[in-house]
């Protein structure tokens, strides 16, 4: 009756679903264990007719056309440049750290000093990660890293991944390098937008073709039973010959037989106040203070005319489990012993050619939305056009 079978509706899921639809022609069985579509990128309006993102704040943010065009055709847009501030000894300063942010936590003659040397060593305009900017042999600019680290990263990181930035991969440092720029803004991307009605109806257009049938609440293990070493499969009681897109987490699949991948989740605490707004900007950072990261406010993202808001405060902890206290594997956790553990993973993966991993937590990689669409789209053209 079906040919592929996909585990996940998140964006990997959705999209590869919609190519084996509606490019290849295929009948596709999608099994999602939520009660919803889009993953962790679904949002919803809320009691007071705010429009939220259930699992934290989404930015779309991409430079790739190819991207952009493809989700286009099932949505329309509301341009968005994403702002966050970071609360450093008391004032808000603009996130990625940058020029501006020098001036308002450094005496006038210091900042002008510091910025120059800034420029001269690495130029205007660039992005230096802050694990390279410690490693300067300059006295005052590696006074500056320190400050930065201190203020900006590492208690942040403490508390996002339980250990400092030196025993994560340098990849998640760089993601919110030192700008030696006055541009405040999170991302320079060419499209940055959100979908003008929301993530989840976006999906809901995407999944919305005949080939498709969306089974929600269903963990794949009840219908499809995959014999690893016979490298055969049943489907609902029956022999299986189709092919298999797995999108949830790789160790989980595989029983944990090689031990557990570790993840962080959040706990997500929505708050909803009668006053028009809360903040200055959709995002706030607070490194130092509190257990949260960071309180996010939507009316900033999805524009609202109500004379309520509501914000979002994000707690990290280690992940449990899906089923122990609900919580979300939202974070691989990017070490070197964690990765190797993936390879092996990934090698029995191997041995069953009806099985395609693609996904963040199926690829154990910190994707952003946009590389996952490009991946997924990649995989089809690759596999299965
Ligand atoms: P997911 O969205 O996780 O989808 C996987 C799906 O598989 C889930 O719905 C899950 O329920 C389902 N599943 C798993 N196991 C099973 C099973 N056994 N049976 C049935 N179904 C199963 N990206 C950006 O570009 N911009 C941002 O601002 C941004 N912010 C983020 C903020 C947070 C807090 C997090 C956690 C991520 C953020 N991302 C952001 C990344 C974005 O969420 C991911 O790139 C995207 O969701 C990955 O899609 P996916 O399909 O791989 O995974
Ligand atoms: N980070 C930090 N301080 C901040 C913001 C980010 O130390 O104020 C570090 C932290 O380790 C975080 C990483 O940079 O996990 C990437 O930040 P990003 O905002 O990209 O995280 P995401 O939105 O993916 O959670």
């Amino acid at each position: 009756m079906f040919d592929v079978v996909i585990v996940g509706a998140g964006f990997a899921g959705s999209v590869l679903a919609r190519q084996l639809a509606s490019v290849a022609g295929k009948k596709v069985l999608l099994v999602e264990r939520r009660r919803h579509i889009a993953g962790n990128c679904h949002d919803a309006v809320d009691g007071h007719g705010v429009l939220v993102h259930t699992y934290g704040p989404h930015l779309f943010h991409t430079s790739n056309r190819e991207v952009f065009e493809y989700l286009s055709s099932f949505t329309e847009w509301h341009e968005y440049q994403h702002r966050v501030l970071a609360v450093v000894d008391g004032r808000k300063v603009p996130l990625p750290f940058n020029l501006t942010s020098l001036e308002m936590l450094f005496p006038g003659g210091m900042a002008r000093t510091l910025e120059k040397k800034l420029v001269e060593r690495f130029g205007f305009g660039v992005k230096v990660p802050i694990m390279e900017l410690i490693r300067t042999d300059d006295a005052e600019l590696k006074m500056l890293a320190d400050y930065i680290y201190e203020k900006i990263f590492v208690h942040y990181t403490v508390k996002q991944w339980g250990v400092t930035p030196e025993d994560i991969s340098p990849e998640v440092m760089e993601r919110v390098p030192v700008f030696i720029s006055r541009d405040d803004r999170y991302f320079q991307d060419t499209y940055q937008a959100v979908p003008r009605h929301g993530y989840t109806r976006l999906f809901e257009k995407m999944l919305d073709h005949p080939g498709i049938h969306l089974l929600l609440n269903t963990d794949y293990r009840v219908i499809v039973q995959p014999n690893l070493e016979r490298r055969t499969m049943s489907l609902f009681g029956q022999p299986f010959k189709g092919e298999l897109i797995f999108t949830g987490m790789i160790d989980e699949f595989f029983d944990y037989s090689l031990g557990r991948l570790p993840y962080r989740t959040l706990d997500f605490v929505f708050e909803t106040f009668e006053q028009e707004f809360f903040q200055e900007v959709a995002t706030v950072n607070y490194p130092n203070e509190y257990d949260f990261t960071r309180i996010t406010e939507f009316k900033h993202i999805h524009a609202r005319q109500l004379p309520k808001t509501t914000v979002l405060r994000e707690f990290p902890r280690d992940y449990r489990g899906f089923d122990q206290e609900g919580g979300t594997p939202s974070y691989p956790i990017f070490q070197e012993a964690n990765t190797a553990l993936y390879e092996r993973y990934r090698n029995m993966a191997e041995k069953f050619p009806a099985l395609t991993l693609v996904g963040r937590l199926a690829e154990y990689r910190y994707y952003d939305m946009d590389d996952i669409v490009a991946r997924a789209l990649e995989v089809f053209e690759r596999k299965f056009a």
